[in-house]
């Protein structure tokens, strides 16, 4: 037996990939983006806002109803988190008390709360982004103190594997780690607790292992 959740969010990443594709995927019905670089990212989100405009009343406009929603799950510099916060439905990187508090406080400024998720590294990789899974619970104690920004899960990228089935492990250790910070209260406020983890080569794997929210390139868009 394997835990599956109910719902599975579908976040299209289209990094590199030109606003006119992205614009069928949102005639095709696709909701929800992920982008990795800032500039590019407000780029696109205006030129698509432009191109859905001009589609008139006819059937794009209606396509693209409700508005497309954009998650950012790049590595973001705290000097960035203004336009970060302003731009994006969600920001799945939060990974240092500096980086949330600038955020919190261009969303509070925007009149807003922002839902952010803190992005952990299960693989302990030196070189990748993300928290220490030992320090997670420290972190989220801290982010409950900034009411401008709402704690929605974990997001995790693990070490790059052949084989998928290498990542399961990872994935795992990311929804135990969820359970237990729910557990202690740390988690979970607001609903059950997301877990952004798996991409084209192993989202399968991960909502096995319990993702609620997958973030896939290559396979929707193609190769970049
Ligand atoms: C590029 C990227 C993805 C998508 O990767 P694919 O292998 O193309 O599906 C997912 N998450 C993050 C953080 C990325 O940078």
């Amino acid at each position: 037996y394997r835990y599956v959740p109910a719902t599975v969010s579908l976040v299209a990443v289209s990094k590199t990939v030109p606003v006119e594709r992205v614009a069928e995927a949102v005639a095709a019905g696709q909701r929800l983006f992920g982008e990795n670089y800032l500039q590019e990212a407000e780029e696109k989100i205006s030129r698509l806002e432009q191109l859905l405009a001009q589609a008139g009343p006819g059937a794009a406009q209606a396509a693209a109803s409700p508005a497309p929603a954009w998650h950012f799950i790049g590595h973001l510099q705290s000097n960035k988190s203004k336009a970060a916060a302003g731009r994006f439905a969600m920001v799945e990187t939060v990974d240092r008390l500096k980086l949330a508090k600038s955020l919190a406080r261009h969303a509070a400024a925007a009149g807003r709360v922002l839902p952010v998720l803190v992005q952990v590294n299960v693989g302990g990789e030196e070189q990748k982004s993300g928290v220490a899974p030992a320090a997670v619970a420290d972190l989220l104690r801290a982010l409950a103190e900034l009411p401008a920004l709402r704690v929605m899960g974990f997001m995790t990228m693990p070490p790059f594997a052949v084989d998928p089935e290498q990542s399961r492990p990872h994935f795992a250790r990311l929804r135990q780690l969820a359970e237990e910070c729910a557990r202690q209260g740390l988690l979970g406020r607001h609903g059950p607790p997301l877990l952004s983890m798996g991409m084209s080569a192993d989202f399968e794997v991960a909502i096995e292992e319990g993702a609620n929210l997958v973030r896939v390139g290559t396979a929707i868009f193609g190769p970049r």
